[in-house]
């Protein structure tokens, strides 16, 4: 019998599903022992603190992974962080095999002047910040204005518009930051505006994503039919129209046809248009936008502008992932080839793939990463692991410990009729799951 020691970096959905390929692929012959590393002090990644609030059933793929944290040949090492508590070569070094999930956490960035204006921020702040990273609790945001620009046309850019703008109130029952909810209580946003830079027929939101806006009780949502028809002529004339784009275009005409209730509470989507500058005196106080044209499919500035008064701008336009020694990033991933980055170190998830798929599309993905690595196994190591990396009294939040953290924010959030409540600062987190 070969056991094979695995160290798993970055507790998110792709960590997990890996870790499950892992225990799926053991044989009589072959077995793994699973080690998975994640520097913040609770596991779950953008389960945790990506996925909006308002779309809590989302989040009951937790229960999968605590179900293969259980697992005996796994092993959590939360507060453990790779570059600063131990490196790469430590890792390649004491493990057969090295796995990044480490994801893309950096927010890309438009590059126009303005960008770093007071009140601009990336959605790599915003989100985190209202989902609780500790991290993001001190992101100073100010919501006192009435309207807000949020750019790109993917799905983050919608879950930050529809946080923005949607009555705060139904987000009493969701584990949204306590700081977050407040502070959106006190606001004044009225009105939020994506932007998409092409044209409706290249929107990358998701039909399910766009179909739950005409749901949303108390916001009128907009988008110009207009837009809608001139896109429906163009994919008409395409040789073959894709599922997902008829019946997202379908989606949107639903939105733009759909009766408006008059509420104060407005979402619009725009499309056709390229942000290039963000102006303010200290401050984020108007964008000004490129109209853009669409013929024989291709996607072109126009001499036309506008721009909009707004006292917050959110690009949500793409993630890069952080850069580790000994890693390259390139193209918006961790260099790599079918997942294999070098030697024994594979890459799965965001840091493999780049910034695109939803929290299923790791399942496979993860599989396949993991034939390979079965494929390429050697003779396995006689090393320690990673006791032998972690100076003494690092306070590790193993899975123990991190099933302390889980339950008291689930009775604190049972008390008050929410899932949970995620507490926000690092000390405090460690406290309670090494607490006797
Ligand atoms: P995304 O889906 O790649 O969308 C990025 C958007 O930004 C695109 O519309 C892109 O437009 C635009 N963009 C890029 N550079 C730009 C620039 N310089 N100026 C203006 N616009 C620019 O990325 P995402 O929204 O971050 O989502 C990442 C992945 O997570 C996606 O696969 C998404 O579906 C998934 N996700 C899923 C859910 C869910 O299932 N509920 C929620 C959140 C995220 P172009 O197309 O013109 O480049």
């Amino acid at each position: 019998m070969s056991t094979y020691k695995v160290a798993i970096v970055g507790a998110g959905p792709a960590g997990y599903f890996t870790a499950q390929a892992f225990q799926k692929a053991q044989k009589d012959d072959l077995s793994f022992s699973i080690d998975m590393i994640e520097r913040l002090p609770t596991p779950w990644g953008l389960v945790r603190s990506g996925v909006a609030p308002d779309h809590q059933k989302i989040k009951t793929v937790s229960k999968v992974f605590e179900k293969i944290a259980k697992e005996p040949n796994f092993r959590l090492f939360a507060n453990v962080e790779l570059g600063k508590d131990l490196s790469l070569k430590d890792l390649r070094d004491q493990y057969d095999v090295v796995v990044l999930a480490t994801g893309a956490t950096k927010g890309r960035k438009l590059g126009i002047p303005g960008e770093e204006l007071k009140n601009s921020f990336s959605a790599a702040e915003f989100v985190p910040w209202y989902n609780a990273h500790p991290d993001f609790v001190d992101v100073e945001i100010d919501l006192s204005c009435d309207t807000a620009v949020v750019i790109g046309a993917g799905n983050v850019a919608m879950d930050v518009a529809r946080i923005l703008a949607i009555d705060p109130t139904a987000l009493d029952p969701t584990d949204v930051a306590e700081h977050a909810l407040a502070k959106l209580k006190q606001g004044n946003i009225r009105r939020v505006i994506i932007c998409g830079r092409r044209g409706p027929e290249h929107a990358v939101f998701t039909s399910p994503e766009l179909r739950d806006l005409a749901k949303l009780e108390n916001t009128d949502v907009y988008i110009d039919s207009q837009q809608i028809e001139a896109a429906i002529t163009h994919i008409e004339e395409m040789d073959e129209i894709e599922k997902d784009l008829r019946s997202n275009i379908e989606a949107m005409r639903a939105i733009a046809e759909h009766k408006k209730k008059g509420m104060a509470r407005k979402l619009e989507i725009k499309f056709l248009s390229t942000p290039i500058e963000i102006k303010g005196n200290g401050k984020v106080e108007e964008i000004v936008f490129q109209i853009n044209k669409v013929e024989n499919g291709k996607v072109s500035a126009t001499n036309e502008r506008f721009s909009i008064k707004t006292g917050i701008v959110i690009t949500a336009i793409g993630y890069d992932p952080v850069e580790y020694t000994g890693i390259t990033i390139k193209s918006g991933r961790v260099s790599n080839i079918a997942g294999h980055v070098e030697h024994n170190v594979y890459a799965v998830g965001w840091a493999k793939r780049g910034p695109i798929g939803v929290i299923g599309t790791n399942k496979s993905d993860s599989m396949d990463v993991v034939d390979l690595i079965v494929k390429n196994l050697k003779e396995p190591k006689t090393s320690e692991g990673i006791t032998s990396l972690l100076k003494s009294g690092h306070e590790v939040i193993d899975q123990t410990a991190w099933g302390k953290i889980n339950a008291s924010e689930v009775f604190s959030g049972e008390i008050i009729g929410k899932p949970r409540v995620k507490e926000v600062d690092r000390k405090r987190l460690i406290g309670l799951g090494t607490a006797e």
